[in-house]
């Protein structure tokens, strides 16, 4: 009997279909079993039932404690706005390293962990218009997502081995930012046995492109997480093939809801043409299985995606031939040879 766990789904729309097909392929070859219910979040749906959907969602997500979610159009709405409210999703940890066989102009290696703080900063208040000429928005900062983003990025780092650099404009932003580093520094307190540094932002900006090395786990705020995540990315030479975990918190600081996705969109230009990449999701899956506690086969999965890539097993828009479901087929194949049923 292959060890089970629950997982939702979240269907979107555009190549959501095609991953969501490919994933329970992939799934058929973990040595553990993936029992998904899936609630319909395309814009269709939404439009159909309204709120009743994500009513539905929150539930299914709150009950299961983990969730798989395929791209939506952003149209009405954000769906990915509302979870993240309604679900009180507090951090984004966004790992973002080199990948074999993807093109980039960046020479050096990089291996990063953002853990970003999912609310607050600028982004909570739209701001209003003072006059004609001038307008102000509120920079929020607030303890309890400081807090329990760096609990999470100082447990990562202990778990890893890793450092965590904490950055902000600090000596600018004196309230909001100096509140974030001072509990970040309350936290590095509890983990002395984790290396921890600070770094202004714009500085972190310059020497992570110089000396990459230097850097593994950076936690900061939620617009400044947001700006690195997308130049990370771009270092590695590609938007497409991150993939992140958007994680909620409960009292104790353990993590209570984990939603899994990739940080490409619907791709409608090729969506039904089985042309759709599904590295993403699929490294979407592997930090699932690490979170339900599946370390080995979660790395598995990983391993064997890159190595594939980098052996030139590759979909269209990383320049191979490989369609999603041939790509999808050889990569289950290899995850099965390596992790057979018994491990896990
Ligand atoms: P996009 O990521 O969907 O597409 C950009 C380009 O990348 C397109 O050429 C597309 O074909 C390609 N691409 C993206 N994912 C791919 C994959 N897995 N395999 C192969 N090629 C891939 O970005 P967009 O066109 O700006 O947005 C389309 C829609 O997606 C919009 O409605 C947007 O709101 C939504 N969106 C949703 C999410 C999400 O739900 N997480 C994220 C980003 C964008």
């Amino acid at each position: 009997m292959r060890p089970t766990y629950a997982v939702t789904e979240l269907l979107g729309d555009g190549i959501g279909a095609e991953l969501s097909k490919a994933v329970h392929t992939l799934a058929e070859a973990l040595p553990v079993h993936l029992d998904f219910s899936s609630v319909d979040l395309s814009l269709e749906n939404r439009r159909r039932r309204g709120k009743a959907v994500y009513d539905e969602a929150v539930l299914a997500v709150t009950g299961h404690k983990v969730a798989l979610k395929y791209p939506t159009v952003t149209a009405e709405e954000s769906p990915n706005a509302i979870l993240r409210r309604r679900l009180d999703l507090a951090v984004i940890h966004r790992p973002v390293y080199t990948i074999p066989g993807v093109t980039s102009h960046f020479r050096a290696a990089l291996d990063i962990e953002i853990i970003r703080i999912a609310t607050g900063g600028t982004y909570d208040d739209p701001g209003r218009a003072i006059g004609a000429d001038s307008a102000v928005s509120l920079r929020i900062v607030e303890r309890k997502p400081v807090l329990e983003a760096a609990r999470y990025a100082f447990e990562l780092g202990r778990k890893t081995g890793r450092r965590v650099t904490s950055a902000s404009k600090y000596t600018v932003q004196r309230a909001t930012d100096g509140l974030f580093e001072a509990i970040t520094k309350e936290v590095a307190l509890q983990y002395p046995d984790v290396p921890h540094n600070v770094e202004l932002f714009d500085a972190l900006l310059g020497k992570l492109v110089m000396t990459p090395d230097r850097f593994q786990v950076i936690l900061t705020l939620n617009e400044y997480g947001d700006f690195l995540s997308d130049l990370a990315c771009g270092l590695v030479g590609s938007l497409g093939i991150g993939a992140s975990a958007n994680l909620a918190f409960d009292s104790s600081s353990n993590v209570r809801v984990a939603l899994f996705d990739a940080a490409h969109g619907t791709a409608p230009d090729i969506q039904g043409k089985n042309l759709a990449n599904p590295t993403a999701i699929f490294l979407a899956l592997s930090m699932l299985l690490v979170q339900v506690g599946e370390v080995a086969t979660g790395q598995t999965l990983k391993e064997t995606v890159l190595d594939l890539l980098r052996d030139g097993t590759r979909t269209k828009d990383l320049g191979g031939t490989e369609s999603t479901d041939s790509f999808t087929q050889a990569v289950a194949a290899e995850v099965a040879r390596r992790a057979p049923a018994s491990t896990g």
